[in-house]
């Protein structure tokens, strides 16, 4: 079972998460192209390897949290306030 340690809650299993997508996209300025734009709304990258991510303590003190996790290997590094 994987454990999401939680800044506030401590480790929980996954179960009481919701995944909310890539933590490193940027959300352009509002003057920036409309590709720019689509690219922010609909393109993500797969990466392989360390990546942090949003994650919603859903079922728990219902706070958002940077995870680092690996993508490879599942392993989690850490997480953290946003
Ligand atoms: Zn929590």
């Amino acid at each position: 079972m994987l454990l999401i340690p939680c800044p506030w809650c401590g480790d929980r299993a996954l179960i009481e998460f919701t995944y909310r997508g890539d933590a490193t996209v940027v959300r352009p300025k509002e003057s920036d192209s409309d590709e720019q734009w689509y690219d922010y709304v609909y393109t993500r990258d797969n990466p392989r390897g360390e990546h942090s991510e949003w994650w919603h303590h859903t079922a728990g003190c219902r706070r958002w949290l940077k995870v680092h996790r690996n993508t490879w290997t599942h392993q989690i590094s850490g997480s953290e306030a946003p």
